[in-house]
């Protein structure tokens, strides 16, 4: 049966999915893969819908929502456990659980909505966390090679809110998700100023486990960085844009006029698009198309109201796009995904050779 994607998206955008399929049941997974393999394209995987920008006109295809529940933890020696999560817990819950147990690894991820399956699709992270740093496997099932399989870190091809599930869409369902976490009662050293400002203590040091992740969730709501149940920006995908990367020079400029610039792990810097938004004059509130507005906190948000359609938000997003690059020359990448049918490629990929 059919249903709206709007009712399963946190944007509550989007037509009608042709067939909709709920994966409930772990152990019911191939009885789904049965019932979504009748179509010649794999199905659109969805979680909570907070990451998706789905089209007006639907999704004329399968989509499955992943609403599998539940979380195991393996003592690997020492003060190592392994925690593995379903698929559908919501990563918020599964960071509480974490706190709660004494885990540390992922106590800056709380408050981001979403699953904890889609986590590694754009490697979510905040605070200088990422879900990938403390990745030790994802089972999974190919719809190209038509079996369930368990992928490494190394094979996923993560970087900077990306990997190859985001870059390579429609191939692999994310089933599972197994992190390696350290009993520990302190939390990874601060990288962030605001947070380290609000503890009361210096960058690099660690704060108490329940201590750092309370701050976190204290700082979202702050910044209006956590989805509110009502209200004009209850209906958002988040962050539109990824922080973009700049060359150093420009980096030195940005900094020079104010504005924030972040090292990544990498040795790369990137911007802060918020700032360069602002800096166009898109303040937070400000009416960007029909319906479309910036969200009351943040430019780098954008929220739907009454009128919006996926169209209307959709040229929201490439009229921001445009101001920062005839303002900034800075071309910024769009973070929400949009639905689109796919055939899957039967050729062999790296992936291929190192099936388990
Ligand atoms: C208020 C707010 C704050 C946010 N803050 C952050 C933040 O701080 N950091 C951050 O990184 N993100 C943030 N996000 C974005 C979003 O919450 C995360 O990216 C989250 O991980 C998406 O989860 P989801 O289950 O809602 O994904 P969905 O929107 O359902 O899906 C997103 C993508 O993942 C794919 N997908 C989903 N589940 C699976 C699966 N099991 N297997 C394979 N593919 C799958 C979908 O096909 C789609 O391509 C924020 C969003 C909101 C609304």
């Amino acid at each position: 049966m059919g249903e709206l994607l709007a009712d399963h998206t946190t944007l509550r955008l989007g037509g009608l999915a042709d067939r909709f399929l709920t994966h409930a049941d772990p152990a019911a997974w191939s009885d789904l893969v049965h019932a979504a393999s009748s179509s010649d394209t794999p199905p659109f995987v969805l979680g909570g819908g907070s990451n998706t920008l789905a089209d007006d006109t639907g999704y004329p295809g399968t989509v499955i929502r992943m609403a599998t529940r539940g979380i195991a933890v393996r003592p690997l020696g020492g003060d190592l456990v392994e925690v593995t999560a379903q698929a559908g817990e919501p990563l918020d819950a599964l960071v509480a659980f974490t706190v709660d147990e004494g885990l540390s690894g992922i106590e800056y991820l709380g408050g981001i909505p979403g699953t904890t399956g889609a986590a590694p699709v754009q490697n979510t992270g905040a605070y200088g966390q990422q879900i990938s740093d403390t990745l030790t496997r994802l089972t999974v099932y190919d719809w190209a090679l038509a079996r369930t399989r368990v992928l490494r870190p190394g094979e996923c091809g993560f970087g900077y809110r990306t990997s190859t599930f985001k870059t390579g869409p429609g191939r692999f369902t994310i089933l599972g998700v197994s992190l390696r976490l350290e009993r520990q009662a302190r939390a990874a050293p601060i990288r962030y100023q605001q947070l380290a400002d609000a503890l009361a203590i210096r960058l690099g040091a660690r704060p108490p486990l329940a201590e750092a992740a309370q701050a976190v969730l204290i700082d979202r709501r702050n910044r209006g960085l956590t989805l509110p149940a009502d209200g004009p920006d209850a209906r958002q995908a988040g962050s539109v844009f990824l922080n973009p990367l700049v060359p150093r020079a420009q980096a030195k400029a940005i900094r020079a006029a104010g504005g924030p610039v972040y090292n990544s792990p990498d040795g790369t810097l990137r911007a802060s698009a918020g700032w360069l938004l602002e800096q166009t004059g898109f303040l937070p509130g400000t009416r960007v198309d029909r319906g479309v507005y910036c969200s009351q906190n943040r430019a780098l948000t954008l929220t739907a109201r009454d009128d919006a359609t996926a169209a209307s938000f959709t040229t929201a997003v490439e009229v921001l796009a445009h101001a920062v690059l005839t303002t900034h020359r800075i071309r910024l990448q769009r973070e929400p995904v949009q639905p689109h049918r796919r055939s899957l490629s039967r050729r062999r990929t790296p992936l291929d050779q190192t099936c388990r």
